[in-house]
């Protein structure tokens, strides 16, 4: 059984999820053509600690960096590195931070200048798919629920489910349980409640669905190298309708700071 949230956590959540928000809207706009992951790393870890909050990827279970960079067929947990973008790459920036003893976490994919079309159609499924997904985050559903709206929106589209990494649980501790599978069937899996916080990110590849880590143990790559894209959002579980945490209003410039 999952506990489910009170409403001050839920607070503590909301103020993670938007620092985290800003954070990824931040690197959004130094992303271009000749830009270094490492430099998007260090400007992400800069503003992370200016407003307070620890990054928290940064030491865990060693993980090298504050922020995830996945380049192209790197799905997800890659390093920011000396890698300069290049024009028709997409990038996934994944941000973790703590802050009052909360955390946050959210992930979205960036294209650097013009990509071709069929890149643009995987980021635009994929970030429909999770929204998707986030419809069925409601108090009596199960994870499977969102799963399937995740998986059958994709499919749909012809692209693929990568299936060995999933969305989590999320408060003191940054996975917590429920695991959410971006994969699944209707009405099966654990069950959502009023007040559960939840990540869903669905990581979606443009051919088939293998992936393989990489040597370093961190990196999670396309088997076939095509590329894949990710987004993630923190959400409340609630009665009726969903309540979102995190946003990409600042990244698509919908909403100032
Ligand atoms: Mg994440
Ligand atoms: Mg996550």
């Amino acid at each position: 059984m999952v506990k489910p949230k009170t409403e001050e956590e839920i607070e503590l959540l909301r103020e993670n999820a938007i620092i985290v928000s800003k954070t990824l809207a931040v690197v959004g706009r130094a992303v271009a053509p000749g830009v270094t992951t490492n430099k998007l790393n260090r400007l992400a870890e800069t503003f992370i600690r200016d407003n307070g909050a620890i990054p928290s990827f940064l030491g865990y279970d060693g993980f090298p960096a504050a922020l995830c960079m996945s380049v192209n067929d790197t799905v997800v947990h890659g390093f920011p590195s000396d890698y300069a973008l290049k024009e028709g790459d997409i990038v996934s920036v994944d941000c973790g931070t703590l802050y009052k003893g909360y955390n946050g976490d959210s992930a979205y994919t960036f294209p650097v200048g013009e990509v071709s079309a069929e890149v643009a159609r995987l980021l635009k499924v994929t970030r429909q798919s999770l929204f998707e997904g986030i419809a069925q985050a409601v108090d009596g559903n199960r994870t499977g629920d969102i799963g399937h709206a995740v998986q059958s929106y994709c499919e749909a589209a012809g692209f693929s489910v990568v299936r060995e990494l999933e969305g989590h649980g999320i408060g003191r501790q940054m996975h917590e349980n429920p695991g959410v599978p971006n994969f699944g069937h209707q009405g099966r899996g654990a069950r959502l409640s009023d007040g559960m916080t939840i990540c869903i990110e669905p990581m979606i590849n443009a051919g088939g669905r293998g992936v393989y880590l990489a040597r370093n143990g961190w990196e999670v790559r396309t088997a076939d190298r095509k590329p894949s894209a990710h987004y993630e959002l923190t959400v409340v579980v609630r009665k009726g309708k969903p309540e979102i945490l995190s946003t990409f209003d600042y990244i698509e410039g919908k909403v100032e700071f």
